[in-house]
């Protein structure tokens, strides 16, 4: 599409949007009197207006039934969990039975890597991207310590090359090649939360296979935001958190995917409690766990009812809104961004800022990550007093997400104004 950098346009797009409608459905933060411009969905996604009632639903329930609520609240508690697995497979491509929501991310990073990372004195290496997210770099070292092992020659990290920003997908291949059987986990995330690129996890898995070695991802940047297809990918294992793009509030019930060929298996290693054990047995209370043949037997804990009713309200607004239509309006919001981004640069004798997402479309995301080369955090302070809500990662980016359940062409319009007014006055 041939864009133009007007007011008009943009508000043309938005008269075309067919999911114009479902910003509607979402609280907007009000400053100075006027809607913000949310452009930081990929770190916590907005309030859907619904999800107020989905939880009051559940604390009337709870005050009216007590006990009675797990066999007679509207959604039975004892069976809570099980309205999940329908509308996450759809969101990362899988089996019903390969998905389940249940504790958070970091946890589920933890319980994964008990299954999937049994280091042996010959096998025992992780490759992984080089910077990725700090939670998951310490659930690495305090694992690798925890067998014994040294993170400074078990953790191989894959960098972006001298002068680039991205890794590219052939030093993945070599550098998993070049460490071959002494990998036990090739572990990365599905889009990265500092640059934005969104990795080719089917090649990547594919690469760990052919060594020998598991295969697994952190998808919190990814899920909700990209197309994924694990269960074709072949990959094995994936986590994710629900209060980025999927918009189930601060703290939010995670997510994690076991491929079908692990998830079946009952005596697959894992840490285990009552929640993974066969329904049929789980409340005789007897020693003895018994997992439940699917990714439910990953399960620990009775659910999280009220975070849970939190999600509930957001996935049914994914499934109302379509993650096919979602990605189309996607790729158009973040290329419009795209090109007003390069207008500003274009337009300015110095270089003010680069942009460190990947151009291609099918290697990145709703965010566009922007590496300000000069008076970045003065910058950043300008465009956030002028009611713009993005972020800042240290040491010099500014992250801007436009996601498409919520998020306007106008909006970016704006966004594009404001930032190349902050960066000349
Ligand atoms: C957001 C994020 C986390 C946060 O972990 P929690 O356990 O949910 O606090 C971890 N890893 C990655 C890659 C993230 O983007």
């Amino acid at each position: 599409m041939e864009f133009q950098n007007t007011l008009e346009f943009a508000k043309q797009l938005d008269v075309q949007d067919t999911l114009q409608q479902f910003r509607s459905l979402f609280y907007i933060p009000i400053m100075n009197g006027k809607e913000v411009i949310y452009l930081n969905g990929n770190s916590l996604g907005l309030q859907p207006k619904a999800t107020q009632e989905y939880v009051l639903d559940e604390l009337e329930d709870w005050a009216s039934f007590a006990s009675g609520g797990h066999a007679h609240a509207r959604k039975p508690w004892m069976t809570y969990n099980e309205l999940f697995p329908k509308q996450l497979s759809k969101l990362v491509g899988a089996h019903e039975n390969e998905v389940v929501a249940m504790n958070s991310l970091t946890v589920n990073l933890h319980l994964l890597m008990v299954s999937f990372y049994r280091p042996t004195k010959e096998r025992y290496k992780i490759i992984c991207e080089a910077k990725a997210f700090s939670s998951d770099q310490y659930a690495m070292e305090s694992q690798v310590r925890h067998y014994g092992f040294s993170p400074d020659d078990t953790i191989i990290e894959v960098a972006p090359r001298d002068g680039e920003h991205t890794i590219r997908i052939e030093d993945i291949i070599a550098t998993i090649q070049k460490h071959g059987d002494s990998i036990a986990l090739v572990l990365f995330s599905g889009v990265n939360y500092f640059s934005g690129q969104f990795f080719d996890i089917a090649t990547i898995t594919y690469t760990a296979h052919s060594v020998g070695a598991f295969a697994g991802f952190d998808l919190a940047h990814a899920v909700g935001n990209v197309p994924l297809a694990l269960h074709d990918w072949d990959v094995d294992f994936a986590c994710w958190c629900s209060y980025k793009y999927l918009n189930s509030g601060p703290g939010g019930v995670g997510g994690a995917f076991i491929h079908e060929r692990h998830a079946t298996v009952s005596s697959f290693n894992r840490f285990a409690g009552w929640w993974g054990n066969d329904k049929a047995t789980r409340f005789q209370l007897q020693k003895g766990f018994k997992a439940i043949p699917s990714a439910d037997g990953w399960q620990l804990s009775n659910a999280p009812i009220l975070s849970m009713a939190a999600h509930k309200a957001s996935l049914d607004i994914f499934d109302k809104a379509g993650i096919e239509n979602l990605h189309q309006k996607r790729k158009l919001l973040t290329a419009y961004l795209d090109y007003l981004l390069n207008k500003i640069i274009d337009e300015n004798d110095e270089e003010v800022f680069e942009i460190i997402t990947p151009i291609n479309e099918n290697e990145r995301g709703c965010q566009l990550s922007l590496l300000m080369l000069k008076d970045g955090k003065r910058i950043y302070d300008a465009i956030t007093n002028q009611g713009v809500m993005s972020d800042w990662r240290e040491p010099n980016v500014i992250r801007v997400a436009p996601v498409p359940l919520y998020n306007t062409f106008e909006d970016v319009f704006r966004f594009g104004s404001i930032l190349k007014t902050s960066i000349m006055s």
